[in-house]
């Protein structure tokens, strides 16, 4: 019986995992993408990171089922395991905010995949849009029901463009980066690269795109890699206290102007 109703749960689970990820692929293209932009980069709404972590304490990803961890749970793990690796302070702070793109939730809709419900437009794997999708990608299955599947290993980019010149699937990441180059915070390029392409598996796991790195790529590369070590949810527990709570206020003093940022 209990067997039974675990397994029945586990189902539901992958259901909506493998829904998500075939909205995703449907619905993510450049066209959207760019729909996204103009809807989402307004930057008109002012909010502390307090705030950001309280309100993202009611998202659950639906993308990472084992997690029930409030999201700040999980910034703070992957940020102090990275500090214990004696890992420098801005890639301490990238770990505690990687994830808090996630609240464009607040302002989203079911349409555009970026509400509670519809996650798709905020959670996932990302994949290049305007050209081919590798089948090196989670659920390669759904990979015929986007409008550049057709598309050339290149598709409307030149080789060697570089990341930055290439766009991604709309999601978490991107917003985030968006965020913080907006707010000008002074965080170093490779904390930026992080939060751009840390979900971007087909690039820092598969070893896919090759054909869009350039010098800076190859120099990037590795944190992505290293990054995503950390970036795990099974760790052990962790109570956050006051003095970690200020060792980290530090930080978002330093590279978030304070933790005021415009949204
Ligand atoms: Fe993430
Ligand atoms: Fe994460």
């Amino acid at each position: 019986m209990e067997e039974e109703k675990k397994f029945r749960n586990y189902n539901t689970v992958e259901e909506r995992i493998r829904d998500t990820y075939r909205k995703a692929r449907n619905n993510q293209n450049l066209e959207y993408h760019q729909l996204m932009c103009e809807k989402y980069l307004t930057f008109n709404r002012k909010m502390s990171l307090k705030d950001v972590f309280e309100h993202l304490e009611h998202f659950v990803d639906i993308s990472d089922p084992d997690i029930t961890l409030p999201n700040y749970y999980h910034g703070l793990q992957t940020a102090e395991a990275i500090k214990n690796d004696t890992h420098p302070d801005w890639f301490q702070l990238v770990g505690l905010i990687h994830d808090i793109g996630k609240i464009m939730f607040l302002w989203g809709c079911d349409e555009d995949g970026t509400s509670l419900k519809e996650q798709w437009g905020i959670v996932g794997d990302t994949f290049i849009l305007g050209c081919k999708i590798p089948d090196s990608i989670v659920f390669p299955e759904f990979n015929s029901l986007n409008t550049h599947f057709e598309h050339s290993e290149k598709g409307i980019y030149e080789p060697g463009c570089g990341l930055d010149a290439v766009k991604c699937s709309w999601g978490h990441d991107e917003y985030l980066y968006q965020v913080l180059i907006h707010n000008k915070c002074p965080l170093p390029e490779e904390a930026l690269y992080i939060i751009r392409f840390h979900s971007l598996y087909l690039f820092h796991k598969e070893n896919e795109y090759e054909i869009f790195m350039n010098e800076k790529d190859k120099k990037m590369k590795h944190w992505l890699v290293e990054f995503n070590k950390y970036d795990l949810y099974t760790k052990s527990e962790l109570k956050p206290d006051s003095k970690l709570k200020e060792y980290y206020d530090k930080l978002v003093d330093k590279y978030l102007n304070g933790g005021l940022l415009m949204f």
